[in-house]
């Protein structure tokens, strides 16, 4: 179908065509209809489906009539790359509607998003900690919002930010639309949703299984030649534009400190960086200048990053959600991506757990020419046992 048939306002189809949307994605097609109609939703998709559009296109066809000047729709996010991300699709497609909005995350002064909010904007894309400070000091009225968006809820309640969500929903106006959107549903994010929506639709789209454009692949290998492995990996089958994910932040930076010295155009992103650092690898990464981005978990979610080709889990991640989240920076919207995982012996749970959520089995590849028995790089962070213990508490999910 074409975006024409939702009948959107004629501004908001000039944004679409701005953008060069002409397909909905299968996620918008489902979503648009519903969100429309005035009903709540839960929208089970990872980022990359391009959940984004389906949630902000009927957002702005509501906006485009009534008041201005207040804040109407209020978009939670888990991280500012994420809230960033969103503000930049809302000024995209609403800017022929002249609909203002304004991203509020920690990490950065508050003072200009607070003189930005006095000023009026009838949208707000917010984490929840910063939210709240704002409503503190009295900077943000949201008595008049008339619909809530919690984007990654998964993730938010990971991040420890329920008990926020919570105070933020009990300064929310009781009626109100509804907007749900999670990568997984583990059950205590359906209990969430179950408290805080009013007869829910759900749709879903292709839950919490990496998407079908990725290749996978596993690269057995020590810890101690982790390194040198990923070096050969980048100088031969992983040379285009590479994701490449740790398990910690100190481990991100010293692992993108290697690849530097080792020659690469590499940069890291992890959450203890300053929001000007982040945004520099962020830009650096996007328009080519680094080939190469270490981040951590947290710091990628919301990295929206064009022909990401390969991703490269350099410690495998901690469950399948994660592993779906990370896979998930490439082969979006149907170009091809490679998942590349190098996989420690302590690792084998979590891989038969990853390829049943992909749904058949996985290679595990040797790179031809790789000395195995190489020297085993002294100095680096063993990787933590507790590996399995962690995947066993995750083992409900597949269970769903
Ligand atoms: P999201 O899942 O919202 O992060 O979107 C992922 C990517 O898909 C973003 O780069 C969007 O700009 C892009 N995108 C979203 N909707 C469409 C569409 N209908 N056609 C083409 N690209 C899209």
């Amino acid at each position: 179908m074409k975006f024409q048939e939702f009948s959107f306002h004629p501004r908001i189809e000039s944004g679409i065509q701005a953008v060069g949307y002409v397909h909905p994605t299968p996620i918008q097609e489902k979503a648009i209809p519903v969100v429309l109609e005035g009903r709540d939703l839960i929208g089970v998709a990872q980022t990359g489906t391009g959940k984004t559009a389906a949630f902000v296109l009927p957002i702005l066809q509501r906006l485009a009539e009534g008041e201005r000047g207040h804040v109407r729709a209020l978009i939670l996010a888990p991280t500012r790359e994420l809230a960033e991300q969103i503000h930049q699709v809302v000024g995209a497609l609403g800017k022929e509607l002249g609909i203002r909005s304004i991203a509020a995350y920690g990490g950065v002064k508050k003072r200009p998003q607070a003189a930005a909010l006095r000023r009026g904007a009838e949208v707000v894309i917010a984490c929840p900690g910063r939210l709240l400070d704002l409503h503190g000091d009295r900077a943000i009225d949201l008595s008049r919002v008339e619909v809530l968006v919690l984007d990654e809820a998964d993730r938010m309640c990971d991040m420890g930010f329920l008990p926020d969500i919570r105070r933020i929903l009990g300064l929310l106006p009781q009626n109100r639309q509804t907007l749900f959107f999670s990568a997984t549903m583990p059950p205590e994010i359906r209990r969430l949703a179950g408290s805080i929506l009013r007869d829910p639709a759900t749709v879903e789209v292709d839950a919490a299984a990496p998407a079908k454009t990725v290749s996978h692949a596993f690269y057995p290998i020590t810890e101690g030649r982790k390194r040198d492995l990923l070096v050969a990996l980048l100088q031969g089958p992983a040379t285009g534009r590479v994701l490449v994910f740790t398990r910690t932040r100190s481990r991100t930076q010293s692992l993108a400190s290697f690849l530097s010295r080792a020659g690469f155009a590499a940069a890291a992103i992890e959450g203890d960086m300053s929001q000007r650092d982040r945004q520099e690898a962020l830009d650096g990464f996007r328009s080519g200048k680094y080939a190469v981005l270490v981040a951590t978990d947290v710091a990628a979610r919301g990295i929206d990053v064009e022909d990401i080709t390969h991703v490269i889990n350099f410690d495998m991640p901690d469950s399948v959600d994660a592993y779906t989240h990370r896979v998930g920076r490439t082969g979006r919207i149907s170009k091809s991506g490679q998942a590349f995982s190098l996989s420690a012996p302590s690792d084998r749970l979590l891989r038969s757990w990853v390829e049943k959520a992909v749904g058949k089995p996985i290679e595990s590849r040797r790179l031809p020419g790789f000395d195995y028995g190489g020297p085993v790089r002294a100095g680096e962070a063993q990787a933590t046992g507790a590996g399995a213990a962690r995947f066993a508490r995750r083992r409900a999910y597949l269970r769903r």
